[in-house]
């Protein structure tokens, strides 16, 4: 847990979240950025079609707001192809949040092709752990979940406490549909991940991301060959 202290009671946070409800993504990171500062937010970008869109809106709100992305290495290539066009057309370097652990000395400690035998495991190394290092330095972070897309998201707030982390969390897209976010994406030419025209809806590690088919839940591609269902970033961090 950081040393983060939560500022807000829960009902002063629940009686925010109400109001923005219906706020837009930018209201919502402003209200963020007024109570604790641009410098100490961070966004958590994944370079998945919500978060390309939030990188616009957070460049066009300030520079001050930190962008990082957690690099497992083992993403595919379309995604650190989309995290360099990002780059060039907002001149902006994303900062790499990775463990220092690599897929070899993981291999060796651990197991190879560790996201079969324990994809808990893997994830809790290459996600949980460096993302909890680099949000004790912070004291909000924005993400791009939305209700609509898991169950396990169907009750996030536009704000809230992330208790897990010790943080203020800003969801600005959480009660957008896959359609209103295509159209800002759309509309405003932003760079995306091609795998997304593959019937790639949700994107992850490589070794955890297949294609849907047709009639197929959106995140049915991720992790398909475990029962899970979360990487422990969204809900309580794997023990
Ligand atoms: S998504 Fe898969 S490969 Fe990536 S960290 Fe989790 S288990 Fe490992």
């Amino acid at each position: 847990m950081s040393a983060n202290k939560n500022r807000f009671t829960p009902e002063e946070l629940q009686e925010v979240a109400q109001r923005l409800r219906d706020a837009s993504p930018t209201e919502i990171i402003a209200w963020g950025v007024e109570q604790i500062g641009a410098a100490n937010l961070t966004f958590a970008c994944s370079f998945g079609y919500e978060d390309v869109a939030l990188v616009d809106i957070v460049r066009s709100i300030s520079p001050e707001i930190n962008i990082f992305y957690l690099d497992t290495d083992l993403h595919f290539k379309e995604t650190y192809e989309t995290r360099d066009r990002l780059q060039e057309r907002y001149q902006v370097r994303f900062t790499r949040v990775a463990t220092s652990l690599s897929l070899e000395q993981q291999a060796k400690q651990y197991a190879p092709d560790l996201w079969k035998s324990d994809p808990n495991q893997c994830c809790r190394l290459r996600k949980v752990e460096p993302l909890r290092r680099h949000l004790k330095g912070y004291q909000g972070w924005i993400t791009g979940i939305r209700r609509e897309q898991a169950p396990t998201r169907a009750h996030t707030e536009v704000v809230e406490w992330d208790p897990a982390f010790g943080l203020l969390k800003l969801n600005p897209f959480a009660f957008w549909n896959t359609s209103q976010v295509w159209n800002y994406i759309y509309d405003k030419k932003i760079p995306y991940n091609p795998l997304h025209d593959q019937n790639y809806p949700s994107i992850g590690c490589e070794p955890c991301t297949r294609q849907v088919r047709p009639g197929e839940d959106p995140r049915a591609g991720r992790w398909a060959h475990s029962e899970k269902i979360e990487c422990g970033l969204h809900n309580t961090p794997l023990k």
